[in-house]
């Protein structure tokens, strides 16, 4: 079946006691065996609770992988990953990550002697460079936090490959609507659930989805051992908001066009970044990996110091200043002291995180109430 139909049906079937067209919550941490091992697959919630099931059923079927896991967090998520490695192991991963992304990888699994090579990934062949004996995981981002970077999936696919590594892809800025990163040879697609697929700013979630049946029993048995799964509730939230995941990406997309057109000819702005331009350096990557070019957009601000550029970011009406993306609500964030507070100045200015840079999630409000915002907080 399609995406649309998957998005509203996959993983969900009427309840079997009441008929119930929705899945129920099932707020429970336990379930009654019959004697003892026997029950009707489900012991303890940690492991396994019905409303997440669906969830997981849905979220696999979207990205088309066999198998998928739900975690309390991105960052839970991103954990269970890191923790398939052994110390002494590398990792090889992009310059341009997100904030808590790096901050795990630096501040807690380098201290478990894990290393991390943060390396340019616009030309994906660069990854040749720093493989060796002890690498056994490539970590890419696509599109990139802030600077919209694009990574190509299916290139890191044939050198992850060649070398035996695994290949984990956090298709968090894509969506499943936009990119399916396990189609272009990926091992793990990793998503911030609370971003795009849930959709309404109100659920902290992450997922974890891989076709390979060992792969996952590893990952399943981190999930379960460690415990970093969610709640029927927040998995009750999320199946509701997935079901128009389709209809919110579209306008996304479209309102998103709208205002990268809108602010490359505004006069206050320096930059843009946004990988549908026919200028982005790898626009020709993002066309044959991705549907649509999403609602994420960076602006560089013409002439504008730190003051210039809160002032700025304070004045808005439509677009609320907050952390976070990919819900209805249309945000805009200051990256450099919010999102990715915790990365060395010299390294984020490095990667293009300049102190005169926001990032806009455009959301899906009428495209002239935002764009009339914009209009009058630029100027
Ligand atoms: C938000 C985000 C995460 C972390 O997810 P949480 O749900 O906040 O824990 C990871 N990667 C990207 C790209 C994100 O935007």
């Amino acid at each position: 079946m399609k995406f649309a139909t998957r998005a509203i049906h996959a993983g969900q079937d009427p309840d079997p006691s009441t008929g119930a067209i929705m899945t129920p919550i099932y707020q429970t941490s336990t379930f009654v065996q019959e004697s003892p091992g026997n029950h009707k697959g489900f012991a303890y919630a940690r492991g396994k609770n019905p409303t997440r099931m669906a969830l997981e059923k849905c979220i696999a079927s979207l990205e088309n992988a066999k198998h998928a896991l739900c975690f309390s967090s991105g960052m839970g998520a991103i954990d269970a990953v890191i923790k398939l490695l052994n110390p002494g192991d590398e990792v090889i991963t992009g310059n341009d990550l997100y904030g808590g992304s790096y901050r795990m990888f630096t501040k807690v699994f380098e201290r478990m002697q894990i290393k991390f090579h943060f390396i340019d990934l616009n030309n994906a062949e660069n990854i040749r460079k720093y493989i060796n004996s002890n690498t056994k995981l490539i970590w890419v981002e696509t599109p990139t936090n802030p600077t919209m970077q694009i990574v190509d999936i299916a290139a890191c696919a044939k050198i992850a490959k060649e070398s035996k590594l695994w290949l984990a892809v956090d298709n968090t800025f894509a969506s499943p609507y936009l990119q399916n990163p396990l189609d272009l040879g990926a091992d793990i697609v990793m998503h911030s659930v609370t971003k795009y697929i849930a959709g309404h700013s109100d659920v902290i979630m992450g997922a974890l989805c891989v076709n390979d049946n060992q792969l996952f029993e590893q990952l399943a048995f981190i999930h379960n051992s460690c415990g970093a799964t969610p709640g029927p509730m927040d998995s009750f939230l999320v199946l509701r908001g997935i079901k128009t995941l389709h209809l919110r990406m579209e306008r996304h997309c479209k309102n998103g066009r709208a205002v990268a057109n809108f602010l490359a000819q505004h006069s206050a702005i320096e930059k843009v970044y946004w990988p549908g331009f026919e200028n982005h350096p790898n626009h020709k990557i993002a066309q044959s990996q991705m549907k649509d070019f999403g609602g994420m957009i960076s602006i560089v601000l013409k002439n504008a110091n730190l003051e210039k550029t809160f002032k700025v970011a304070s004045s808005f009406n439509v677009f609320s200043l907050a952390e976070s993306l990919g819900g209805v609500e249309s945000l805009i964030n200051h990256p450099a002291t919010m999102t990715h507070a915790s990365i060395p100045k010299l390294e984020r200015e490095a990667a293009g995180v300049v102190d005169n840079l926001l990032r806009l999630s455009v959301g899906v409000e009428d495209i002239d109430d935002l764009l009339a915002d914009l209009n009058q907080a630029l100027i």
